[in-house]
């Protein structure tokens, strides 16, 4: 006899947004189920995987909303105080900061274990999630009044299954969803890198001839490198030797920090955007990366994720208390709607501007400096980035 578990909602990946998800939606008084491949130990105390994650004002309100900020050390958050852009030798930078906006910082750079770690010690806490770790998920129904999700360890039924299982969601293969894949054709590499000359809290984003480095700040004299080189390149520079690779890194940046070590792992990633063509299907919706994964040039993965989220609860909140059916389909076309509305063009965007700085002949290189004097000269261009950037908008998730 298999186990079967009833719940308003199933989430399947335990990633940064399936917990916000659930969370979200539990504070809303809904019950959930969360199904996450790895297992307990790495899934609540994820180890360092490289990734500095750049948060606007509104994801941070809403992981104070998902109960998860306050589980976050303040050492470990790094406030941000400028962005800088730079091209090849082309020194005048294009810069954005807080002037003018009343706030002290542009967002906060916070590592991804960390966030992870801070959703899992909340999701653990709320007595209407239940969390699966190690679970396998074999198949899913989904019938015309609930889903059925077989795993490993039994069945998983509910009234809406969310997908939040990563830009190569199997939940959205399984769905027969399918995805528009952009393969940038580069790997980035990611580590953390102590310096001699203080940050002064400034990220720097600079496109180089055949590579882009950008460097952000976290607290103490240290930075997280992002370089991104064609795949092999990559490889070789994660295999290196670490004085060897101190040196290469130093050759690449410049002396702009004074003298740079490697202080952590180093991690490699891929670059492929994904935007799936559905964010829905019968009893079904996809959030964070396997609905849009984006390059990460732009900062904006995780944020728009949260977002996503968000906007999925509000509307089945809505739903279970209008007529109690959190997979209502009306609910389900509203969130595709406002989601679509609020990625689509952020993804080409973003897809626009990574392959313009990547590529490297003589056209590219001359747009790219003409965009940047003339981005610099228009103030309201720098405006309209400075808020995106930010995103100061006001949360009103129902719960
Ligand atoms: C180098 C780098 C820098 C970035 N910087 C930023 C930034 O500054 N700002 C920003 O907003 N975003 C940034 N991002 C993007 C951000 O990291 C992602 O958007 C975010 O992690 C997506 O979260 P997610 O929960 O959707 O997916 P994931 O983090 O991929 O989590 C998916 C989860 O699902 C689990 N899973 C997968 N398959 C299954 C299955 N079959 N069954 C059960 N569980 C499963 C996985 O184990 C994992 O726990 C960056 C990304 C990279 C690579």
């Amino acid at each position: 006899m298999s186990d079967i578990q009833l719940a308003d909602v199933a989430v399947i990946g335990g990633g940064p947004v399936g917990l916000a998800t659930a969370l979200l939606m539990a504070r809303g008084g809904l019950s959930v189920t969360v199904m996450e491949r790895a297992p307990l130990d790495t899934w609540a105390e994820p180890g360092f995987d490289g990734r500095e994650i750049a948060l606007t004002h509104h994801s941070v309100r809403l992981l104070e909303q998902a109960g998860a900020w306050s589980h976050i050390p303040q050492a470990v958050i790094c406030p941000l105080k400028e962005a800088r852009i730079e091209t090849g030798s082309f020194r005048h930078p294009l810069t954005f900061d807080t002037r003018g906006e009343g706030v002290d910082a542009l967002g906060w750079l916070v590592s991804n274990n960390q966030i992870r770690r801070a959703l899992f010690a909340a999701a653990q806490h709320m007595p209407n999630i239940t969390l699966l770790p190690g679970t396998a998920v074999q198949t899913i129904r989904q019938g015309q009044d609930y889903a059925a999700v077989h795993h490993n360890g039994g069945q998983v039924n509910a009234k809406l299954v969310v997908g939040a299982d990563g830009r190569f969601s199997p939940t959205r293969q399984r769905a027969g969803i399918g995805a528009i894949v952009h393969d940038f054709g580069k790997s980035m590499m990611v580590c953390r890198m102590a310096h001699e000359s203080p940050h002064h809290n400034v990220a720097l984003q600079w496109f180089d001839e055949g590579q882009t480095i950008a460097l952000l700040p976290v607290n103490g004299m240290a930075s997280s490198l992002v370089l991104t080189l064609p795949p092999q390149e990559i490889e070789a520079l994660a295999h290196m030797p670490r004085e060897a690779f101190n040196a290469e890194i130093m050759r690449r940046v410049g002396n702009r920090l004074g003298a740079m070590r490697l202080v952590s792992t180093r991690h490699v990633y891929p670059l492929k955007g994904v935007y799936a063509h559905r964010f829905t299907a019968r009893r079904l919706a996809l959030v964070g990366d396997a609905a849009v994964g984006m390059h990460p040039i732009t900062a904006h993965g995780f944020n728009l994720g949260l977002k996503g989220q968000e906007t999925l609860a509000r509307q089945v909140l809505a739903a279970v208390a209008k007529d109690g059916d959190a997979g209502s389909p009306a609910a389900l076309r509203t969130f595709e709607r406002q989601h679509r509305k609020a990625t689509a063009l952020l993804f080409a965007g973003t897809n626009g501007i990574a392959s313009l700085y990547t590529h490297d002949g003589p056209p590219f290189r001359q747009i790219r400096e003409g965009c940047l004097r003339m981005a610099d000269r228009f103030s309201p261009f720098k405006k309209a980035v400075t808020s995106l950037l930010m995103d100061r908008q006001p949360s009103a998730p129902g719960a």
